[in-house]
């Protein structure tokens, strides 16, 4: 079968030689966890797929010893073109087992495995190239005189893209001489405990990247440890804040790239079939589980009865179901607990008076679903147009001048991304000019790019990964 040639789940699934249970990956080792195991399954049907370790705080203490000594005595004292042949090597096994990292993150999030193949994997190997070609050349970065590697980064990742959070996060660090604890998300930590096998195969040193499994107590415990010297995080914003609070007059470095709600603005110049496609990927990829999901469409008055019912044909044809089936457009809701968020703020949707539509899906008796949904009619006081759904769910919201939208979109706590669409190049200009996002797309969305700097205003957190800002994050001293 070739790469491209997916069969359905129970072959697709068989390409998977997984342990039935995973320890934690400390020291260049897997050991067992000192705390409880937990088990990962599939959110499409509710299935075991393996048991995990729970990492305790003597376990996060001991990842953290490693980490250090791996900084000081070996990653720090490295030359940067060494340190780049190891992130090109992994960049290698990444793209050699992309077949099988692509099966295991669409099993454990209950995306799409055409997304995971074609879009989470080749990024995953497309970061650690980039960075890998970043390691020697440091000192023409223009990140400062004599960039040095901060020390031992603690890491935490969501679940949305579980192993491309991981590659953004350990390629910049490990280019800059850091040594990483990584912590996963507690309901897709396959990917990583795969990504610590490659970093066996790779030959990387022991300790210079460790993975703690575990929920949020093992993600405090690592943003407590007083030698960790930089804590990077994706995640909500509530937990962003209090990491923020806890790390305050600690003097740990600290990124937080946090929640989103943003604007995908249509003005009715605009080439429409190619502009429903944006608003379809826009959020209904990977199930409206992204931070920069354009979950608000803005669309011109005078065009919004087209567009939206262009969307609710286009959004018919969309295929709920396995996500291991190469067909399938929609997955699964990653956990029962965000299909519960996702189901709540729809409800309160309704009750605040927005007309909901529901794309005609048959929902599979087992696991997490929710069928793509759209609401017109939503006013910018009802809650689906302030609180992040992180789901398939579309607020519309319609507007008449460029300064109504500019307002619109700008009338929100969050600042991560915007989309504009339009056929004028200099109307993209001046709006994108007065956009308070830090990412503004133009006649496409939902793009990335290892060259590419990524991260929000205001509640969207600070700091950018990403391109040479990236690296920024991971070095003392640098402007
Ligand atoms: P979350 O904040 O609940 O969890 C994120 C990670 O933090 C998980 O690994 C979790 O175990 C850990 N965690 C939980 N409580 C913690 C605590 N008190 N201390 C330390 N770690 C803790 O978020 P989630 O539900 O996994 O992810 C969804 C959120 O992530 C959304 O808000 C989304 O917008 C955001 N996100 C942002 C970006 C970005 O780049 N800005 C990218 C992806 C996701």
């Amino acid at each position: 079968m070739s790469f491209l040639e997916y069969a359905p789940a129970p072959e697709a699934r068989s390409i998977l030689s997984l342990r039935d249970s995973y320890g934690l990956f400390l020291d260049g080792e897997f050991v067992e966890g000192r705390g409880e195991p937990f088990t990962t399954i599939s959110p499409a049907d509710e299935s075991h797929i393996a048991t995990i370790a729970h990492a305790s705080e003597e376990d996060i203490d001991a990842a953290v010893a490693a980490a250090r000594r791996a900084h000081t005595k070996v990653w720090s004292k490295m030359s940067g073109r060494d340190r780049g042949k190891y992130l090109f090597r992994i960049a290698r096994l990444v793209q050699e087992r992309a077949r099988e990292l692509a099966v295991a993150e669409s099993l454990d999030n209950g995306k799409p495995i055409k997304e995971a193949r074609d879009v989470d994997v080749p990024l995953v190997a497309s970061w650690f190239f980039y960075y890998a070609g970043w390691a020697d050349k440091l000192d023409y970065a223009g990140l400062g005189a004599d960039p040095r590697s901060l020390g031992v980064a603690g890491q935490i990742i969501p679940w949305n893209f579980p192993l491309l959070m991981l590659a953004w996060k350990v390629a910049p660090a490990l280019a800059a001489g850091n040594t990483v604890v990584l912590k996963p998300a507690e309901t897709t930590p396959l990917t990583a405990l795969l990504f610590a096998e490659i970093l066996q195969q790779a030959d990387l040193p022991a300790g210079v990247v460790n993975i703690v499994t575990g929920a949020g107590a093992t993600g405090a415990a690592l943003v407590r440890h007083p030698d960790v010297d930089k804590i990077a995080f994706t995640g909500s914003t509530g937990v962003g804040r209090e990491i923020a609070r806890t790390v305050a007059g600690s003097g740990k470095s600290v990124t937080l790239e946090l929640g989103g709600k943003a604007a995908n603005i249509v003005f009715d110049d605009a080439p429409i079939d190619q502009a429903v496609e944006g608003i379809v990927n826009g959020i209904f990829f990977n199930q409206g589980h992204v931070c920069c999901a354009g979950s608000r469409l803005l669309v011109q008055e005078s065009i919004h009865d087209e567009v939206v019912d262009r969307l609710k044909t286009r959004l018919s044809t969309l295929r709920l179901g396995d996500p291991l089936d190469k067909n399938t457009d929609i997955g699964a809701i990653n956990s029962a607990e965000q299909l519960a968020r996702i189901k709540e703020l729809s409800q309160i949707g309704e009750d605040e008076g927005a007309q909901r539509w529901t794309a005609e899906c048959a929902i599979p008796e087992k696991g997490f679903w929710f069928a793509p949904t759209i609401f017109t009619g939503v006013e910018a006081s009802h809650r689906i147009a302030r609180d992040e759904v992180f789901g398939p769910v579309l607020s519309v919201l319609t507007f008449r001048t460029p300064a109504e939208a500019i307002a619109k979109a700008n009338n929100t706590p969050y600042g991560l991304s915007a989309g504009i669409w339009s056929e004028k190049g200099s109307r993209i200009l001046a709006v994108a000019d007065r956009l308070r996002a830090g990412v503004v797309w133009a006649n496409t969305f939902n793009r990335f790019d290892p060259s590419s700097p990524f991260g929000g205003y205001k509640e969207s957190g600070y700091g950018r990964e990403g391109g040479r800002h990236g690296l920024q994050a991971y070095l003392k001293g640098a402007k």
